[in-house]
């Protein structure tokens, strides 16, 4: 097996076009258990750890642009401010030594439908953007047209993953996961879930629940409706909980699950209505004491 070390970007740009089976290795906290498990052969290993300009992170006050490898432990640590959802998946994945190396990047690349950055990158809006860069020039990926089956991706073979563009939060943001024991665990099922007051809209993400991570399309548009057409967005007023129990239950019918070792599909159908559920009140709780102390 080759073991390609390109020590910039446009060194691994190069690499990747001229051996497009090379394996992108970041934090390696997928690749290397892949590897040892024998799961997979690649040819060649593309280290992208030399290229540091990947573990940088910038904020224009708008948008965060995330390097690839910017660790977990980072998101948490130094983002939750502006990506409140997103700090909040990374608290959740595997322990501090995952958290210490693995990274979005890595998460997108692998496109598990289990992976914990997704469902929060979803509810973060429309406008999420995945940078995908080849020797060929760099394109803008929205996040919906990102995961396109079962661990599979929309990047061509000689692209590579080098940053993910994400609005600013203007309103609450909430991660929730269910597993089978509280820590060093793949979600059974997860729920993203986002206020945007600035648009009047709301952004979902489920995990662990369909072929792919996906939005609760129908759920986002009810609420929506509710929000605007009570004049919620401005009172802050009670939702009421028939509002909150209908918004669960179109979550549970986006979901497409499965059963598996971690759970059964009308477990995980269950459990996303009451994680909707939940993170709707903890948001919209939150929201109101946003604009209450604006006021
Ligand atoms: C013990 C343990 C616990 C875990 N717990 C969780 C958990 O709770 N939640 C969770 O979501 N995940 C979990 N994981 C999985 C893993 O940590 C995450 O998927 C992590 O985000 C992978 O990031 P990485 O940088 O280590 O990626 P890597 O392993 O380096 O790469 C993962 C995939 O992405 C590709 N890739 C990496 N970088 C790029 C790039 N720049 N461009 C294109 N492709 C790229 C690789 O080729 C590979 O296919 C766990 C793993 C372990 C071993």
């Amino acid at each position: 097996m080759e073991f390609l070390r390109p020590a910039t970007w446009d060194e691994a740009l190069a690499a990747k076009a001229g051996h497009p089976t090379a394996l992108p290795l970041s934090g390696g906290t997928d690749v290397m258990v892949e590897l040892n498990f024998d799961v997979r052969r690649p040819s060649a290993l593309l280290d992208l750890n030399r290229v540091t300009e990947l573990t940088t992170w910038s904020n224009d006050g708008d948008v965060v642009r995330l390097g690839a490898a910017v660790p977990y432990r980072r998101i948490t640590d130094e983002l939750s401010g502006p990506l409140p959802g997103l700090a909040l998946a990374a608290r959740t994945v595997g322990s501090p030594q995952i958290r210490n190396r693995g990274s979005v990047g890595g998460n997108l690349g692998g496109a598990s439908p289990a992976g914990d950055a997704h469902p929060a990158l979803l509810a973060a809006g429309r406008d999420v953007l995945v940078e995908a860069a080849s020797v060929r020039g760099t394109r803008l990926i929205p996040i919906d047209e990102f995961y396109v089956g079962v661990k599979r991706n929309s990047l061509e073979p000689d692209e590579l993953i080098r940053a993910v563009r994400i609005p600013v939060a203007d309103g609450p943001q909430q991660f929730s996961k269910v597993g089978t024991r509280n820590a060093m665990v793949i979600a059974v099922c997860a729920f993203g879930f986002a206020l945007h007051p600035g648009s009047g809209t709301v952004g979902t993400g489920i995990g662990s629940a369909a072929p792919t991570p996906r939005r609760a399309v129908e759920a986002e548009e009810y609420l929506q409706g509710v929000l605007a057409g009570r004049g919620l967005w401005e009172s802050g007023g009670p939702l009421g909980a028939g509002v909150v129990q209908r918004f669960g239950e179109l979550v549970k019918a986006a979901a497409a699950p499965i059963d598996d070792v971690r759970g059964t599909a009308d477990y995980r159908r269950h459990a996303l209505a009451v994680l909707a559920r939940r993170t709707l009140t903890w948001t919209w709780n939150d929201y109101g004491k946003q604009i209450g102390s604006a006021a």
